[in-house]
Order: C-alpha cells, then structure tokens, then sequence
C-alpha cells in the first residue's frame, strides 16, 4: 500500500466522480504483514473455533469466553488498538481482513466481532485517557470482554427512544442507572457493558461504562435464536445500579451519537465477516458437488449446479471489491486527518462519518450476497443441507441475523439515500448540477456511440449511465415530494438498490482493471466473465427499479420521457451469461475452492 497521503475522495461522491483504477485498493494488494495476521485469524478459526462449534452451539459460554480470552493471549483482540493500550496498532483496512477471516467461525464470530467492535470501540474512540487506560488495555488482551447494550423492547431501530434512565446522585459522585436491555450479544459473558440511557429527562441519550461487579445488574438465561446460536445474547436489567460518575462515556447528550458512529464501523465490519463466511460456504459447496454422484455423475459437472457455484462466487467477489475499496477509502481519510494534527479516536471517527453512506450500503449488500450464498449452499447440498450435520445448516441459520442487527436492511438502505441527499442540501456534494445535466440529455439526441469502445472504457460507459438513472430518479423524485420524499419508503429503497447495484459494480470493474495492470490480460480472464454477468445482471435490475420509481408517481409526457431515459441508460451489450457462469464454476470446481 502507498504510504503517502493522498487528497481522499469524499463519501458519496462516487455518484458524481470518475475514479481511476489506480486510485483504489484491490485485495490483491494486500501486503506480507496483513497476509500473515489474516492467516493467524484464519488458524485460530479452523483450529480452534471449528471443532468446538457444537460445544459452543449448546451454550457452553464458559468456553465460548476461554476462547475469546485464548484469542486475547494471541492477540487477535487488540488488532486494531493502539499499542499503548495493549494493542497492535493495525491499519482498519487490516481489522477488515482479520474480520473476514474470522467470520468463518460461524457463532464464535459474532461474539469476537462484538466484543472487539461495538464492545471496545466506544471507550477506545469516546474515552478519556483514564478511562482508556483502566478498561481499553484490558479489553484488548482479553482479560475483559465487552457488550454494548442500547436496543430495548420498546427501542430497537428506533434506538434513541430508550427508557433507561440515569440519576446523578445528589453528591455527584454516582450514578443510578434504572432499565432493561434486550438482545445484548455477549451479554452472558461480558464484564464490561457499554450502556445508554438518559440523564433525567435529556432528550438525547448519554452512554456510560458499567462493570458486571456493580450492584443491582440481573442477566437473563440465553436466548433461544433461529441461528448464532452459541454467541451469548441476553437481557439485562439494571436495577438500582450505582456506577461512578466518572464512567459517563463522552458528553452528556451524546450517547445517540456514539452509539451511531460505532454502528457504521459494525456495518462495514459486518460486510467484511460477510465476505469470510461466503467464501467458507462456496468451499462446503463445491467439496460437497465435487463428492457427491447422482446419475453415476458428480453433481458439479450438472449446468444447474455451475451455475449457483458461479453466481455465489461472483457475488462474494462483488462484495469483496466494493467493501474493501470502500475501506481504504475510509483509510485515506483517517491518513489525511492524522497527518493535519487531529486526534488518532477523532480521526478514525471522522472516517467512519465520512463513509458512512458506503459503510450502510454494504452491510446490505453483503448480507444479501451471504443470504444468496447460504441458501444456495444448503440446495447444492440437498437433503444433506437440511441436516445439523453439515456445515452448510449452520451457516444457513447463522446468516440470516446479519440482515437484522447493526440497523436493519430497511434502515441502512433509508440511511444510505438520506445521507447521500443531506450532503447534497448541505452542499457537501454537488448533485444538483448532475441530475439538472441528466434531465436535460433526456431531452438531446441519444449518443450511441462508435462502439468502438476499449473493454473497461465501455464497461465505465456503461457504469456512468448507471449513475444517471440514480440522478434521474431521484432528483425528479426530489422535485415531486420535496421534504415528504421521507415518507415514500418504497421510492427510496429502489433507489438504495440503485445506488448499490452501481457501486458493486463500479468497484468491481475498477478491480479487474486495476489487476489487468498488475498481472495482464490473461490473467484476469475469468475475472471478465465475472464483470459481464454481473453488470448484464445489474443494467436489468435498475432498469426495473428505475421503472417502479418513475411509475410511482410520474404521469403522461413527463413518465413517457424518463422512462425512455431509462431504458437508454440501461442498454448493455448482450452477453451469453450460461457460458460465462459455467467457465467461472469450473475453475472453482477444479480448484475445489473459492479460487479469487
Ligand atoms: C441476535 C441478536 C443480537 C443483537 N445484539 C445486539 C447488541 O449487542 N446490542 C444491542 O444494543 N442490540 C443488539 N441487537 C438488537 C438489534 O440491533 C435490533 O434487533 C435491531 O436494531 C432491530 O430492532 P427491533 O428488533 O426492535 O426491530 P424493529 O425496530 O421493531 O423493526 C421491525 C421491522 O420494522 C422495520 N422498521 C423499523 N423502523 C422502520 C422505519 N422507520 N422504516 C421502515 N421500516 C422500519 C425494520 O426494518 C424491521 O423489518 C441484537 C439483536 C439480535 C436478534
């Protein structure tokens, strides 16, 4: 990776921005040293996590906790944490590899990735430096392991609607916290909550450090769940819990703020464990096609079988590409803040705002793409993806949470239009100027081109189009409803799709370029095949999309013109997809792997 700091790009600005090859980071990037930390991840899943995963499924917390201590000795816990609070001190793009890698550990994953995100990251970016010292340094080798506990039963999406309360005692030495925490991971286990609730009757919430020593804290048994079985999740109850009032985390009032900021670096991250665990269940998958024989003929050479092999893997490498372009990115900001003089907790936080439009979009789009691949995965193995036997049952189960927490898909998908629009009245983004720009093309001669275009010139082409269609909606969206946009849900969540489906296939393109630089044009080949499906796929979904939005509320000339728009927009080359899908499952299937 270049060391230099460089004038990073700005969140969202991908929409209105051309972005050249170079400029993104490609998982082909990686370097020796996060290639080694991602294989002691990687060990630590398989060797340690795997073969206890049924004890830890049957509720063994206590050795759910010896692990995630064991994982502190090895120092998988402090990966991100700076050194002088017991930690390593590593890049985020380098805690993303870690994530991915130790997301194949199925429910042992949600707990490491809860305790090292949301479980530290608040007293590491929002603590003062005692408060640092006295629970950062223990959070990072293990000796302390930490939950974050906003949602309620009354306050879940809506979190900032909480009814924990807190009471400064009359000497302002303590304070009393009353109220009752659901679904709290860790829960079981933890010593150290992160707790929001409200200070007398403060609107907004105030987050404070509690131990599990204090008084007055009751954890309910386990929770049943669908899938994660073996992550602790309980409810809590503080009753009369006396904490020191030098445990308030960050200022009064800004509890909602921490809790918000946090939860972006959990989306990324969430995308990133997203990503690990595709790649784990497109190995069952193969392993399994690659076995088993149905009409004296191994499943895998069946065009049906190829074909779910292709589309998991296709969509895993989407994910991939976007997710880590998106974290360097991120990256490069925090770079840019250190490198002015700011606050490295700051600065990280500042990244996270930054980005927080592509943080929301891919924890959607990477549960999604897991969501596909898992239940593909448990087809492929047929009546055997329907045992607890396998592997794939599992991981079918466990996926499915991963839509729910962290903010909803219907929440990030809101977030991600409404933070993209918030910029653009704040006039952080121009994008007024673009989709005036589109709205008056609709109305010149279509440009056909020579079709003489080099491969990623048409591809970008093609790309750049894409965008259109999300300025041409959205902006005659805008124009229609102005400020009640908010309260067409449907409208917006065809546009977030929109917006996805382009940066997807935007960062795969720009990957496949990049790498075409790196290693020649044979080389990439499949890679190729990859970006034809994909974005011949994409041009059909957003020219759908497109069309329920403008039929949505668009009449007469008006309709008839940005649907002809549309339709312009969304034209691609044809390309023979069954072809291309069946070259990608064979060398999967020859590798007998994820091979990308
Ligand atoms: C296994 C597990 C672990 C968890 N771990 C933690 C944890 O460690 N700490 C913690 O604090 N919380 C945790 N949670 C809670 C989790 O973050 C919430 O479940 C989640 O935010 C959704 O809240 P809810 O369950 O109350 O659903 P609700 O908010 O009631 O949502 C129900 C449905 O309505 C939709 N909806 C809600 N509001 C809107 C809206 N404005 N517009 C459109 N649709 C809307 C939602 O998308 C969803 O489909 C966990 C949950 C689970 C299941």
């Amino acid at each position: 990776m270049a060391e230099e700091t460089k004038k990073p790009i700005l969140g969202g600005e991908f929409l209105i921005k051309e972005v050249n090859a170079n400029d993104v980071f490609i998982p082909e990037e990686f370097n020796e040293e996060q290639l080694m930390i991602a294989q002691s991840c990687h060990d630590f899943t398989y060797n340690k996590v795997h073969p206890n995963i049924d004890e830890i499924d049957n509720h063994n917390t206590k050795l759910l906790k010896s692990l995630l201590q064991e994982a502190g000795e090895l120092g998988l816990l402090g990966i991100s944490v700076p050194e002088k609070y017991n930690g390593f001190g590593q890049s985020f793009v380098t805690s993303m590899r870690a994530t991915e890698e130790m997301s194949k550990g199925f429910s042992f994953s949600v707990a490491i990735t809860a305790h090292t995100g949301i479980g530290t990251l608040p007293i590491l970016y929002y603590g003062t430096e005692e408060q640092k010292q006295k629970y950062v340094t223990k959070l990072a080798t293990g000796e302390n392991i930490g939950a974050y506990c906003l949602t309620e039963p009354n306050a879940g999406s809506d979190a900032n609607s909480g009814k924990t309360k807190a009471k400064l005692t009359e000497d302002g030495k303590h304070y009393i916290i009353d109220g009752q925490k659901m679904w709290i991971t860790n829960g079981g286990i933890a010593d150290l909550y992160i707790v929001f609730a409200k200070i007398d009757d403060d609107k907004n919430l105030s987050a404070f450090i509690v131990e599990r020593s204090a008084n007055g804290i009751t954890v309910n048994a386990e929770e049943e769940k669908m899938g994660i079985k073996g992550s602790s999740t309980t409810q809590i109850f503080f009753n009369g819990t006396k904490i020191p009032a030098e445990n308030l985390l960050g200022e009064r009032n800004g509890g909602f703020k921490i809790a918000l900021y946090v939860l972006n670096i959990g989306r990324i991250k969430l995308a990133g464990g997203a990503i690990g665990a595709s790649k784990g269940v497109i190995d069952y998958s193969v392993n399994y096609a690659n076995e088993r024989k149905q009409f004296k003929t191994l499943i895998s050479s069946f065009g049906a079988i190829k074909y779910k092999l292709a589309q998991q893997a296709i969509l895993t490498f989407a994910s991939e590409s976007a997710t880590y372009r998106a974290s360097q990115n991120i990256e490069d900001v925090i770079k840019a803040h250190i490198a002015d003089g700011m606050d490295e907790g700051k600065a990280y936080l500042e990244g996270m705002r930054e980005f927080a439009i592509e943080a929301a979009m891919m924890k959607v789009y990477g549960s999604e793409a897991l969501d596909y691949v898992v239940d593909e995965g448990v087809q492929i193995h047929g009546g055997m993806g329907y045992s607890a036997e396998t592997k794939v049952e599992t991981a079918y189960r466990d996926a499915r949470i991963n839509r729910i927490f962290e903010g909803t898909n219907e929440i990030n998908r809101l977030l991600s239009v409404e933070m993209l629009l918030r910029k653009a009245f704040s006039g952080e983004l121009d994008l007024l100027g673009p989709a005036k720009a589109v709205a008056n093309e609709l109305l010149d001669i279509p440009d056909f081109g020579t079709g003489a275009e080099g491969y990623y010139e048409e591809k970008h082409k093609y790309i750049k189009n894409f965008k259109k269609v999300i300025l041409l909606v959205s902006g005659a969206a805008l124009q229609k409803f102005g400020a009640k946009l908010a309260d067409e849900q449907e409208l917006i969540m065809n546009a977030a799709d929109i917006l996805m489906e382009t940066y997807v296939a935007e960062s795969m393109i720009l990957r496949v370029e990049k790498l075409e630089g790196m290693k020649g044009e044979e080389a990439v080949a499949l890679y190729k095949d990859m970006i034809d499906v994909f974005v011949y796929d994409a041009a059909a979904k957003i020219n759908k999309l497109g069309n329920d939005g403008i039929n949505s509320f668009a009449t007469g000339d008006e309709q008839t013109g940005m649907l002809m728009g549309i339709k312009r927009f969304t034209k691609v080359a044809s390309v023979n997809v069954m072809h291309a899908r069946r070259r990608i499952a064979d060398k999967i299937i020859e590798e007998n792997k994820y091979p990308f």
